[in-house]
């Protein structure tokens, strides 16, 4: 997506080899339009699957998810992080290791939300190593729902959550693929 990448390269800024920060326009200040661009294109490449969910993750998820939830016409459910979780029988739970925190967190979708008619799309704001995603599908799998696939605005193609979502046979879109950050620069793959 050339507009994205346009604006990787104009304000996003390199914090190491591993780490891109783009607060400018997506993880803390938004740029609707931008976003609004991003969720048409999810929505372009999810189209005529039968979803029925977006299920993303607090917070930089949720203005993508919900663009693409617009689009699709469908609601958007967005994983609560919980630092520590007094254990309800109607929450779905699962653990992720944060890979900007460099923490665990428990995360948390009521079963009320999602169910096993679901057929669900996953969004997240950056696919690095996998984590997120792969809390997010055990969370989904809990509640008996399928997953069409996973939509991520910047993979980092260099770390390994790309190969491990395809070896598991998911679809998955990603709107900006990042082949190195190293010196300082963004390299995109394609
Ligand atoms: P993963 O779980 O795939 O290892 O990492 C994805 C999660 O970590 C995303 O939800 C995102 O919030 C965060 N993340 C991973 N890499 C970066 C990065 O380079 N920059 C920012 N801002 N967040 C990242």
């Amino acid at each position: 997506m050339e507009s994205l990448k346009q604006k990787i390269r104009s304000e996003g800024i390199v914090l190491s080899d591993q780490v891109l920060k783009v607060d400018a326009f997506l993880n803390h200040q938004i740029d609707p339009q931008l976003m609004q661009q991003i969720g048409h294109e999810f929505a372009r490449r999810f189209a005529g699957q039968g979803i029925t969910k977006i299920v993303t993750i607090e917070a930089s998820g949720i203005a993508p998810a919900v663009m693409a939830g617009l689009e699709l016409g469908i609601p958007v459910i967005f994983a609560r992080k919980f630092q520590s979780l007094t254990l309800k029988s109607d929450l779905l739970i699962s653990k992720v290791f944060s890979f900007t925190k460099q923490t665990e967190s428990t995360i948390a979708v009521s079963a009320r939300h999602l169910t096993a008619a679901d057929h669900v799309l996953i969004i997240d704001d950056f696919l690095a190593n996998g984590h997120a995603a792969s809390a997010l599908i055990d969370v989904i799998r809990q509640a008996g729902a399928s997953i069409a696939g996973i939509g991520v605005v910047i993979e980092k193609s260099f770390q390994s959550g790309r190969a491990e979502l395809d070896a598991q046979g998911f679809q998955v879109e990603s709107l900006a693929r990042i082949a190195s950050l190293e010196g300082g620069r963004v390299t995109f793959l394609d």
